[in-house]
């Protein structure tokens, strides 16, 4: 029987369709595996190429003496300006606001063919702390009220450009799906007096079913009421309401947990097109008990189509606990070698 399930963060209803429920491995993309070269001479995100690119925000490491490992620039397609002001304007019905902002490119590695889950664990480390020191540093901008960091990794998940980086926009308002969260993460804590996602992180523990993989710190498991197949929540054990909360310490071990979730991704459903974003809090709400950061992977392994447009309800026709179960039981470091330390 099809089931309807509810997001304990969102209220939102799916369903999840067991009758056309599919096995997780069908929906593998059976994508002939491509090979990129390792430099390409005419990609502006290539080493050497530098001055093809605005000029850069920041780098790591930073002594200019170093080849860089990690860079930052601002994207050359900026989707807002840091030239306008978030002046708000209410004319009648229209509201509207100066399109202020900050839209920059991370540059996850020089080498132009590796994408994050086969980088090894301390580049990806590299990689969040360059986050983590971009995203405090735009939030303590008094005209920014929230940083989405995020990845589109394939052309069906938004990437024009092969060379792997990730994105970071700055908004002067606070989406409205980190809004919606915040409002019945209050909520909830108002009625229990506890973190909605500290609880649901230790029930999810005690239930192993919906687990991928857990460390000493973090976890990653698969979504309870998931919209799509293998949507995937990484999630601090210890209560974060920021991003920016973690040390710069304790970066090491979400940076194995997120490039061992991305290599099993990779190995299991071959390399499927697929997003990254953190959800946190804005930066205002930092040492909020009430809300908790997360990392929220999806994959994009279907399309979107009428009734989920129409309804805002998803069809997902893959059970999340069999999602974690073909996850669990993939042995990505085996088949790529990744993680290990040397590049
Ligand atoms: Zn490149
Ligand atoms: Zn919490």
């Amino acid at each position: 029987m099809p089931e309807l399930r509810q997001n304990f963060f969102t209220k939102e209803w799916v369903i999840i369709a067991t009758e056309r429920a599919k096995r997780p491995e069908e929906l593998a993309t059976r994508r002939p595996a491509q090979t990129a070269p390792a430099f390409v001479e005419s990609c502006p995100f290539c080493p050497g190429n530098e001055s093809k690119t605005p000029s850069e925000v920041m780098r790591f490491p930073s002594n200019a003496g170093e080849p860089w490992t990690v860079r930052v620039i601002p994207n050359k397609f900026a989707a807002l300006s840091s030239a306008a002001q978030p002046t708000r304007s209410l004319q009648d019905v229209w509201r509207r606001i100066e399109g202020f902002g900050v839209h920059e490119v991370i540059i996850d590695s020089p080498d132009h063919s590796c994408c994050m889950a086969l980088l090894p664990d301390a580049q990806v480390a590299s990689i969040l702390r360059v986050y983590r020191e971009r995203y405090n540093l735009l939030s303590m901008d008094r005209r920014v009220n929230h940083v989405t960091i995020f990845k589109n990794h394939g052309a069906d998940a938004g990437a024009s450009l092969q060379h792997p980086h990730s994105q970071l926009i700055a908004t002067p308002v606070i989406p409205s799906q980190v809004r919606h969260r915040l409002h019945e993460a209050l909520l909830y804590y108002d009625d229990e007096g506890k973190c909605m996602y500290c609880h649901m992180v230790e029930r999810e523990v005690e239930e192993q079913t919906r687990i991928v993989l857990k460390s000493e710190h973090f976890v990653a498991m698969e979504v309870f009421a998931s919209a799509t197949p293998f949507a995937t929540h990484i999630v601090p054990l210890r209560h974060m309401a920021s991003f920016g909360d973690i040390s710069p310490a304790e970066i090491a071990d979400p940076a194995h947990v997120l490039r061992s979730l991305l290599a099993k991704i990779h190995v299991g459903l071959e390399n499927p097109d697929l997003n990254f974003t953190i959800r946190s809090s804005p930066s205002d709400y930092a040492g909020a008990r009430h809300f908790h950061w997360y990392v929220s992977v999806i994959p994009r392994l279907t399309r979107v189509a009428g009734f989920e447009l129409g309804s805002g309800m998803f069809i997902n026709t893959v059970l999340p606990e069999a999602a974690a179960e073909f996850l669990r039981n993939i042995n990505a470091e085996k088949a790529t070698g990744a993680g290990a330390s040397g590049s």
